[in-house]
């Protein structure tokens, strides 16, 4: 990997089937494989009410920084088989339902795209603090679409959300 060519990337990951945090630590692992991928930071995990389709179990939500090589739809093409990988099957889902592992590309460098099937900055980021909290842990003066996360975070609603305490180890 060329330094030169690194981006630095923020990625969100969440999960409510299945043992979650194992499943999401597995998650990280595969994605950063210390090649193309390499991890910079990690939040802290998150127990969180569901967003967007209230009647299913909480969820566990983390979100990491990477310095990669690959381009950010090769980002994107790495974090959907790392889902499929862990049991994401997307042709059985509901939208925003329940789900194994679910990676979303939240920022890519200052990257700003609309294309079929990618949107950068994430679209949705501005409204969930599932997302929010866990990224204003590791990067709490970064901007992204003009905005500063931890100012972000004080505009959502962060009740019912919970830190979780690492496993011994971790
Ligand atoms: P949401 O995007 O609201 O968080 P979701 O994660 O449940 O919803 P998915 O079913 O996982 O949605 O993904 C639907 C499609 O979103 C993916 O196939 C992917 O092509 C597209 N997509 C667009 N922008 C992004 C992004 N920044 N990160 C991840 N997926 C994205
Ligand atoms: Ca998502
Ligand atoms: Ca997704």
């Amino acid at each position: 990997m060329t330094e030169a060519l690194l981006a630095q990337a923020y990625l969100a990951l969440g999960g409510n089937v299945g043992n979650s945090r194992a499943i999401l630590d597995r998650a990280v692992t595969l994605l950063c494989d210390g090649k193309d991928v390499r991890l910079t930071a990690r939040s802290s995990e998150y127990l969180t009410p569901p967003w967007g389709f209230k009647y299913q179990s909480p969820f566990i939500n983390l979100c990491i920084a990477v310095e990669t090589s690959l381009s950010p739809r090769e980002l994107l093409d790495h974090a959907q088989g790392v889902e499929l990988q862990l049991g994401r099957d997307r042709a059985h889902e509901k939208r925003w339902g329940p789900r194994t592992a679910d990676i979303d590309i939240i920022a890519y460098g200052e990257l700003e795209v609309t294309e079929l099937g990618l949107t950068l900055p994430h679209p949705r980021l501005f409204e969930r603090a599932f997302v929010l909290l866990p990224l204003a842990e590791i990067a709490p003066d970064r901007v992204i679409a003009g905005r500063k996360v931890r100012d972000a975070l004080a505009d959502v609603d962060t009740a019912g959300i919970e830190r979780l305490l690492p496993f011994p180890g971790m």
